[in-house]
């Protein structure tokens, strides 16, 4: 596999057994003169058949898919498979180290830097990377989570549009045995990882599992069970798939934003169900005692799929994503 990048690793894609070892991208630092930042990868090979990548740590403070993907890379062994899984648990180390969404590096956001450039910042380096991975894959899975500032109902998603493989993305949808799914639209942002995916035609799942900064239990359970059941629906793993209740398939509807800065008082919480103009909270203003609260009503009609996690809150701040019956 030629990247055409200045990454190196010692891991040969194409060796059939189970190589655990990095990615190291060479970073010329005050610390480190002649450095490299050392990513996490494994590749896991037994013969010919299909590929399938996973991703975690895109952003570095969502802990599910990190934590699941640790887990598969010391119990998945090479003759429980054929094919190829690659996994790559925290690909923007930098700020998986820090515990951030961004790189304290160069403030790269991993999630809004595809396809990468070989010849930017660390964050792009690695973008421009794993887009050459997502190339060479059968599926594409990227796992992630709320972060610090957001707290999600746990689900799997994927995105329908003319450029996806809207049957593919769809099976596997249902194969990852989440609770609830979510299916997106087209969207004008274009550099998010799945929108390499999109852009390569490569099937593709991502999903949010949790999130204020913490390891949901629930989420990382759900993790497990769903990277098991589509590595099973690939073809890959040779086992039963984990069973699972009835995915509820759910569409996006839309999103609140704070109308103000202040202290936000909640009225709801995720998973709730709400109309279209319910009062979905107040807006504290704490510098200023006898001013009223200003009132937040939700815009959308559906199920509350994630909120803002702070108490503190700014004008533009998501507080609500609302989803509704696909
Ligand atoms: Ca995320």
């Amino acid at each position: 596999m030629n990247i055409g990048s200045r990454i190196s690793t010692g891991i040969d894609f194409d060796r059939d057994g189970k190589q655990v070892g990095y990615l190291n991208l060479p970073h010329s630092s005050d610390i480190s003169a002649h450095g490299n930042i050392c990513i996490p990868i494994a590749v896991i090979r037994n013969g010919d058949g299909p590929t399938a990548l996973f991703e975690g740590g895109n952003h570095g403070d969502e802990y599910e898919g990190q934590v699941g993907l640790l887990k598969l890379i010391r119990s998945l062994q090479p003759d429980q498979i054929r094919g190829r899984v690659i996994i790559l648990p925290s690909a923007n180390f930098p700020a998986v180290e820090a515990g951030t969404r961004n790189s304290p590096i160069d403030g790269g956001n991993l999630n809004r830097s595809f396809p990468g450039d070989p010849n930017g910042g660390p964050t792009d380096m690695i973008a421009h990377y794993v887009d050459a991975l997502i190339g060479e894959a059968d599926i594409f899975v990227d796992l992630h989570s709320g972060g610090r500032t957001l707290r999600f109902l746990p689900y799997v998603m994927t995105r329908l549009t003319p450029r996806t493989p809207q049957a593919a993305n769809m099976a596997a949808l249902h194969a990852f045995g989440a609770p609830v799914a979510v299916v997106a639209g087209p969207e004008r942002e274009e550099r998010y990882a799945w929108s390499s995916a999109e852009r390569r035609g490569i099937p593709c799942l991502t999903g949010e599992f949790g999130g204020s900064g913490q390891l949901s239990i629930e989420g990382l359970r759900i993790v497990e069970r769903g990277v098991h059941n589509v590595l099973v629906h690939m073809g890959i793993l040779r086992a039963n798939a984990i069973p699972a209740p009835p995915t509820r398939v759910l569409a996006s509807r839309g999103r609140t934003f704070s109308p103000d800065n202040g202290m936000f008082e909640p009225h709801f919480d995720v998973g709730d169900t709400v109309e279209a103009g319910a009062l979905g909270g107040l807006v504290h203003f704490f510098d200023d005692p006898l001013r009223e609260p200003r009132p937040v009503h939700i815009v959308h009609s559906g199920t509350i799929i994630s909120m803002h996690h702070s108490g503190l809150t700014r004008r533009g701040d998501a507080l609500f994503w609302v989803a509704g019956a696909a």
